[in-house]
């Protein structure tokens, strides 16, 4: 793409009045829709405000919430729209009420505006960055590391002898979410459409792997299971999953339906959830599970230990310059990645 348009009025948009420090390359769908619609635009560093940190980016995670944002499936107050709600990097100065030093190592998720070489971010988000984890595990791993420890510790606290079904095994989220109900004692089915991603969620410890593009995920499950069904089903597909996923479960079981890569699921009646077993539903968000900053350390800390220890293994697939994010955009879409995508600014 490598489309370097300045355009001062962007940065008074997205910045109001607030004094500069200086100038920093930045990735603004202008304005929402497709890939084209991405730029790389010049933008004021903005002094921080209260509670706010300012830090330099060292990585920056890609994940399929910034692909809603560009389109406006998931809506955002400004125009052009920020993107980009994860990266890790170093601080460069605190605003007031603030207590992150200069130069520390931090990483976040959830605040937006990653996709440049730097963010004003609210400290509440931050997490200290271990010596001994890369910017780069540490840019991958916050958003969804974060959202598979809550789907295997919170949502459905997994323990030895529970079965789960995890689909897009081999994705982003799919790849940590395996190996944590591994942590947890789990035995995991996980789908993917090759096979190739069938090895990679293998490797990552899915006890069985069904290709479900070429095999029925329910009967295969079933199977699998010895008719029982499964007490999990972690759905982050939607639309081509969402219905069949539900016959996966045994009686009394948890849908947990936490995204959409396939498209939304659209309307259900809650009636079909007493027919197929009296089973429970939800639509969880990571927002929701780690607004206690206990509970983000808590998620937090378990991952940079479990990366210390060997437990974890983050699986990088490529890391994209800042300016290429339309590139990386185009492959998370087209589902040929697997593990973790990265943009360098
Ligand atoms: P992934 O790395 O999982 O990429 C998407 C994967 O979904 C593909 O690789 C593909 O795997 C599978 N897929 C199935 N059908 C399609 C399709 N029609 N188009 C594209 N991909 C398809 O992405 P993420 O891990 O970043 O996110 C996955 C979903 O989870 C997103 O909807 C995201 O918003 C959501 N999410 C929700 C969170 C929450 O807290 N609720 C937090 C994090 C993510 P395969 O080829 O094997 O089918």
């Amino acid at each position: 793409m490598r489309l370097s348009t300045t355009v001062s009025t962007i940065g008074t948009i997205l910045y109001g009045g607030r004094r500069r420090i200086g100038y920093m390359k930045a990735i603004v769908a202008d304005p929402v829709g497709g890939r084209g619609n991405l730029k790389y635009v010049d933008l004021p560093v903005p002094e921080p405000g209260d509670g706010e940190v300012l830090v330099k980016i060292e990585a920056i995670g890609v994940n399929y919430i910034d692909t809603y944002f560009r389109t406006g499936f998931y809506k955002a107050p400004e125009n052009p729209v920020r993107l980009g709600n994860e990266a890790a990097g170093t601080v460069v100065k605190g605003g007031k009420g603030t207590n992150w030093q200069a130069g520390q190592r931090v990483a976040y998720a959830m605040a937006r505006g990653s996709y440049a070489e730097y963010a004003l971010v609210p400290q509440h988000f931050l997490v200290a960055l271990p010596e001994d984890v890369s910017f780069e595990n540490g840019a991958a791993v916050m958003l969804q590391g974060m959202t598979a420890h809550y789907l295997a510790y919170s949502t459905f606290p997994l323990k030895a002898g529970n079965i789960c079904l995890i689909h897009a095994a081999a994705g982003g989220a799919g790849s940590l979410l395996v190996q944590i109900a591994k942590i947890a004692g789990a035995t995991v089915i996980g789908t993917v459409s090759t096979a190739e991603k069938a090895q990679i969620a293998k490797e990552s410890g899915a006890d069985h792997t069904i290709l479900y593009n070429d095999e029925d995920f329910v009967a295969e499950t079933k199977r699998i299971t010895n008719g029982k069904g499964v007490d999990v089903v972690y759905d982050s597909v939607g639309k081509t999953t969402f219905h069949k996923s539900l016959d996966c479960l045994r009686p009394r079981g948890l849908m947990a339906s936490f995204g959409q890569s396939s498209g939304g699921v659209g309307e259900i009646d809650p009636l079909i959830l007493s027919q197929k077993g009296s089973l429970f539903l939800t639509r969880p968000s990571l927002g929701n599970y780690i607004s206690d900053p206990a509970e983000m350390k808590w998620r937090s800390s378990d991952l940079f230990q479990w990366i210390e220890q060997g437990r974890l293994k983050v699986r990088i697939y490529k890391i994209y310059n800042l300016a290429d994010a339309d590139m990386a955009h185009r492959d998370l879409e087209s589902r040929k990645t697997n593990g973790k995508l990265l943009l360098k600014p």
